[in-house]
């Protein structure tokens, strides 16, 4: 038999969908982030600008979580050199855990190697410990949720995304008495938008259901001490299982549940993803703890501030060149392409032109016709970044004859009989949309394009 065809051929049929996923060989400079080094076979590396990092809010290479990782290898070493039941139960974990659960209020935490086995194992064993339990599980919930979702033998339905109505339907059909297990994202990472968290516990409260929510996209970002969306909510206590990830908001690797210490302790015992594999390493977990832990504090409050200035700075200054920025209330800037292989041209131009790297988000991550490039601006890129990626967004939409919201109102002004009034359009809503307000100085210093006729 000829094993190797129907490799080729699996792999033909992606590229033929256009589906076919090429990496970008990148080397983040830490302590010039986000600039980053983009090397390909045979041609000159490049300096290019990262716009598309799940590490919001750049804690992967903070200086004191770097610092706290050097030291726990140096001490402990590199590897945690078994699972957690068999010697791989290090201090740090231990450490780790508790940190968590102080962050959502919580009694119990559990340590995985990832956010993607975390919702694996939790969602599976919840749903199989609860007798007869019916999952609900919203329809734009994450791979890693559905997979737990699939594992359980629990029976699911799924209900429209973020729909209230359709949930309680549901809720009401499965009867009281009946186990139920609500299964949402408080954050949906690639349209940004946010759920209706104590809508959904009021809901689990009439109607006797367990939640659990993924906090994957927003812990360390959002609530006063970074417990996410449903400590900004004022719902954290609400929720059953706040699941989360160390390697987005914490900046390095690794997933998280935190509930009552029953369930936990069910988790642990239970889910063989968690007991059959080696435990995060010891300087991992450090690290960890300690992004935590600093953005409980002063720090976290002032990262969190900039980086949604810097997120609300982008989605305007894109907008008010006419792009098409989907709304939303959060820190994901994406904007529609809607083909799969525009989108690709799209973030090659970008980065081929402009040195300015985002991956293109097509089919399976998100449906067919809806293809985009979805930016995460950080704390660390400043406005003369943005103005950056404006003027090559502009540029590239040009080129590829992508359409444009309106008129593409930067182009626009460059030719426009009436530069002042452009210019104060355009100035005075950027300025009036910044958390905490834009000055004239800083708004004329970000983009001068805006200011340069009225100038004149
Ligand atoms: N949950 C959601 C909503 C995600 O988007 C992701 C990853 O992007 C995960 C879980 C998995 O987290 P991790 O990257 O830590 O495996």
């Amino acid at each position: 038999m000829e094993y190797r065809r129907y490799f080729d051929d699996a792999i033909s049929k992606l590229k033929g969908e256009r589906r076919y996923r090429v990496f970008a060989d990148l080397a983040r400079d830490a302590e010039a982030y986000p600039r980053a080094v983009w090397r390909r076979d045979g041609l000159p590396q490049v300096d290019v600008t990262v716009w598309c990092s799940n590490d919001y809010l750049c804690m992967g290479r903070h200086p004191k979580v770097i610092e706290a990782m050097q030291a726990a290898a140096a001490a402990h070493g590199v590897g945690a050199g078994g699972t957690r039941n068999i010697s791989g139960n290090t201090h740090p974990i231990v450490e780790l855990e508790a940190e968590l659960a102080d962050l959502h209020g919580k009694e119990a935490g559990l340590v995985f190697t990832s956010g993607w086995i975390s919702n694996l194992a939790a969602i599976s064993t919840i749903g199989d410990i609860l007798p007869d339990c019916l999952i609900l599980s919203d329809q734009l919930n994450h791979n890693s949720m559905i997979e737990g979702v699939r594992r359980s033998k629990a029976e699911r339905r799924i209900f429209r995304h973020n729909d209230l109505a359709h949930l309680e339907e549901l809720l009401r059909e499965a009867g009281e008495s009946r186990a139920k297990l609500i299964v949402f994202e408080s954050l949906y990472s690639m349209n940004g938008d946010i759920a209706p968290i104590n809508a959904i516990a009021d809901l689990a409260k009439r109607y006797n259901a367990m939640t659990y929510m993924d906090e994957v996209h927003a812990v360390g970002l959002y609530g006063a001490r970074g417990g996410g969306v449903g400590e900004r909510d004022g719902a954290m206590h609400r929720i059953d299982v706040i699941e989360g990830t160390l390697a987005k908001g914490f900046g390095t690797l690794g997933g998280y549940i935190t509930g009552d210490s029953a369930i936990i302790d069910a988790v642990r015992s239970y889910a063989p993803s968690f007991i059959f594999t080696t435990s995060l390493p010891p300087a991992v977990a450090t690290a960890a703890r300690t992004a935590v832990s600093l953005l409980k504090q002063a720090e976290g409050a002032e990262l969190r501030a900039r980086h949604q200035r810097q997120s609300t700075l982008t989605k305007h200054a894109l907008s008010a060149a006419g792009l098409p920025v989907m709304p939303n209330a959060s820190h994901i800037v994406p904007v529609l392409v809607g083909d799969a292989e525009l989108c690709k041209a799209a973030t090659d131009l970008l980065l081929e032109r402009h040195a300015i790297y985002i991956q293109p988000i097509n089919y399976p991550t998100v449906a067919r016709g809806t293809e985009r490039l979805r930016i995460t601006p950080s704390p660390m890129h400043g406005d003369a970044h943005v103005a950056h990626l404006v003027e090559a967004m502009v540029d590239v939409w040009t080129t590829l004859k992508l359409p444009f919201v309106e008129e593409p109102k930067i182009v626009e002004f460059r030719r426009d009989r009436h530069p002042e009034h452009v210019h104060s359009e355009h100035a005075q809503a950027m300025m009036a949309a910044m958390p905490g307000g834009m000055s004239e100085a800083e708004a004329r210093c970000t983009f001068p394009e805006f200011f340069k006729r009225a100038a004149e």
